[in-house]
């Protein structure tokens, strides 16, 4: 049995599925985080599947994601529908459940966040809404997993006897007699290419052209039909979709007239509207954006991040010291030896050593993001956004872009146009990503111990700015025109919670740490090699004469105008393309660290501050890592687009270095 899980966005779909299924998906207090849909299975039921899908406000999709779910639902056809619905939204959300009922599915209306209707005063009559839409109604609390049980017992039920909802008419009228004309107009087409008869009428009154194509009408019965919506529109005075859109709120204004008792607005409301009179204040909201996020950072990389890091780097030296001297104890070989301290251990000990601080840094992001402040900024950011021909849309692909590109770009999808779509993936990779923390942290650590926070921030606002000038230039260039209008809604203001937070830092965690094994783990070994051997697989004793310091020293003409023509930093970024951080176990390896305190001293043989600062800012803007060019390439659906994305990347990230190591080396 298959289940499909509706609803508005944040209406809190999976926070529902979560519990339905025991599994860890990401949630947010922010429309727009699942853009694919989710399978798994019902605790304690095996043969039951749920499918958690994008949030969508009515079945015209008119995004990428939006498509993802009319599809499941007509494609796919599943078992039963559950229709999440968000308690404190009510009018606004049966928008969406009476379209679903036309789908004529078994289905059941679950009614989140009733926790929050009733500490704020109001109820619902269930038996009366219950009566009025013709479907089984059970009020949840997913949040709280309260009434769950109930959920699923009602909608198993109901899916397994194939119950369909008792009422399909929500219509009156001249509106009415058309849905009713075109129904038994399409009768056969729709029963021929399986499509719920209902649901067809009401799409092809409203002009749907999807519904219009997949019916397959004749000329004959386009002609009829143009009639019939005309005819329509006349009487009614208003155009069809405007006509359809009437008739159903008309509809739900009356069945929550009966069954819903207001206390007025809700305690979260009223407190959201009061938080935000000061954080989406006209000039206010962006100096407390700077100060919040600057204390993040401070906190983060200053205090903190520091803090830990230090530990973690007692802990890693001291395995290392303890292999180290059981290795030469066993008078193990010393190429081995060599392997296992010298490559491995530096390589991948190095990045560890980061993971605390990136650690810190999420928890401070999911806190925004989990309270509903980011939606606040989002829709803050939008004149700024603007600007660039961006709308505030795309925040929410550039903020997912400051942990990593990946997500980031897929995230694009929730953007309506073609055209908001490309420049935000264009724009999102020069967001930093989390990735190249450790590069930042551990050259503010040897070259700028005074100023490291704001080093870090500097790099982060440099990322922006050079996103800011490119969205300028291609606004005028590639991508004329206007952004698609942004309307976001904003969700309210909500204590995070404990279990999400530690959810997003262990996904975190467990990305980290799968990366630094995996892709770092084989990376390190790879550079040990090349940096041991040369190009006839003898060992050699000065790394100078091996095979990576013959392609090192290749490239790094290359880079001497912008002040580091050491094989060594052009090797590093070289390997950098396969993961971020395996810029900074490249150097340890090559430098021959022992533990990642060491590190620091060593690095000065290559750069100098200046050069170490230009360093940064080629490592922020240069071409993502592989797994960020894939998604980009299969976003953009060209790998033309993706190669000339990356090419103009690395171009600007090279003349940004340039200028500031040239102007640099004039003034210092
Ligand atoms: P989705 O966009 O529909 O998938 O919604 P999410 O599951 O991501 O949830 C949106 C927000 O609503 C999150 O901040 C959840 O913690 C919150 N939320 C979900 N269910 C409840 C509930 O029953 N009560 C309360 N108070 N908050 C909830
Ligand atoms: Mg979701």
């Amino acid at each position: 049995m298959v289940l499909a899980l509706i609803g508005n966005q944040n209406s809190g779909k999976t926070t529902l599925f979560n519990q339905l299924t025991g599994s860890n998906q990401h949630v947010g207090n922010f429309p727009g985080v699942t853009v694919e849909k989710k399978e798994g299975r019902i605790k304690n039921l095996k043969d039951v599947t749920v499918v958690d899908l994008p949030g969508i406000y009515s079945l015209s999709p008119y995004t990428a994601e939006e498509v993802v779910t009319r599809d499941f639902l007509l494609k796919d056809r599943p078992d039963g529908i559950i229709n999440i619905v968000d308690a404190t939204n009510i009018e606004r959300n049966l928008y969406l459940t009476l379209q679903l009922i036309e789908l004529n599915f078994p289905m059941v209306l679950a009614l989140n966040m009733m926790d929050e209707v009733s500490a704020s005063g109001g109820s619902i009559d269930i038996p009366k809404l219950e009566e009025w839409l013709g479907i089984p109604v059970v009020p949840i609390s997913a949040s709280k997993n309260q009434g769950v049980s109930e959920l699923v017992s009602r909608i198993t039920s109901v899916a397994e006897l194939g119950t369909s909802p008792k009422r399909l008419d929500f219509c009156s009228g001249e509106v009415h007699r058309a849905i009713h004309a075109v129904a038994h107009l399409v009768d056969d087409h729709a029963f021929v290419q399986r499509i719920p008869l209902r649901f067809a009428a009401t799409k092809l009154v409203e002009g749907d052209i999807p519904t219009i194509n997949a019916l397959k009408l004749n000329q004959n019965e386009l002609e009829t039909l143009k009639h019939i919506t005309d005819e329509m529109e006349a009487i009614v005075g208003m155009d069809r979709e405007a006509a359809l859109a009437d008739m159903r709120y008309s509809y739900i204004e009356k069945a929550s007239a009966a069954a819903v008792h207001k206390s007025g607005e809700t305690k979260e409301q009223r407190r959201s509207l009061q938080i935000d009179s000061v954080l989406t204040h006209k000039y206010l909201s962006i100096p407390i954006f700077i100060t919040i996020m600057g204390t993040i950072f401070w906190l983060t990389f200053g205090v903190i991040g520091a803090f830990l890091r230090r530990i973690m780097n007692v802990g890693i030296s001291f395995i290392t010291g303890v292999t180290d001297t059981a290795l030469t104890r066993a008078g193990i070989s010393p190429i081995v030896h060599s392997l296992v301290i010298d490559g491995v251990f530096a390589g991948v000990g190095s990045v560890l050593s980061f993971l605390p601080t990136i650690l810190v840094l999420f928890f401070f992001l999911s806190m925004l993001e989990d309270s509903g402040y980011m939606a606040r900024v989002a829709f803050v950011m939008d004149k700024l956004l603007r600007k660039i021909g961006l709308s505030g849309r795309s925040f929410v692909p550039m903020l997912i872009g400051f942990g990593c590109s990946v997500p980031a770009v897929m995230s694009a999808r929730t953007l309506a146009s073609e055209r908001d779509r490309k420049m935000t993936i264009m724009l999102t990779p020069f967001m930093s990503c989390s990735a190249k923390l450790p590069i930042y942290a551990m050259i503010t650590a040897a070259f700028f111990t005074e100023h490291e926070a704001l080093v870090m921030i500097s790099l982060y606002l440099l990322g922006i700015a050079v996103a800011i000038i490119y969205g300028l230039i291609l606004k005028s260039t590639l991508f004329r025109g206007n952004p698609v209008p942004f309307v976001m809604e904003l969700p309210a203001y909500r204590l995070p919670s404990a279990k999400t937070i530690t959810l997003h830092m262990w996904e975190k965690a467990k990305d980290f740490l799968r990366k630094a094994f995996t892709v770092i783990f084989v990376a390190t070994i790879v550079i040990w090699f090349l940096q041991n051997f040369n190009i006839r697989f003898n060992p050699v004793t000065n790394s100078e004469d091996s095979m990576l310091a013959a392609v090192g020293t290749f490239l790094s003409p290359v880079f001497a105008p912008l002040g580091f023509s050491d094989w060594r930093a052009s090797t590093a970024l070289l390997s950098g393309l396969t993961a971020k951080e395996a810029v900074v176990s490249t150097l340890a390896v090559l430098m021959n660290v022992s533990n990642p305190e060491g590190l620091a001293p060593l690095l000065t043989k290559i750069f100098t501050p200046l050069s170490a600062f230009s360093f940064l800012c080629f490592t922020l803007l240069y071409m993502p890592c592989v797994a960020a060019f894939a998604a980009i390439k299969r976003e953009m659906g060209s790998l033309i687009e993706a190669v000339s994305l990356m090419v103009m990347q690395t171009g600007i990230a090279w003349l940004v270095a340039f200028i500031i190591y040239q102007t640099g080396k004039v003034l210092i």
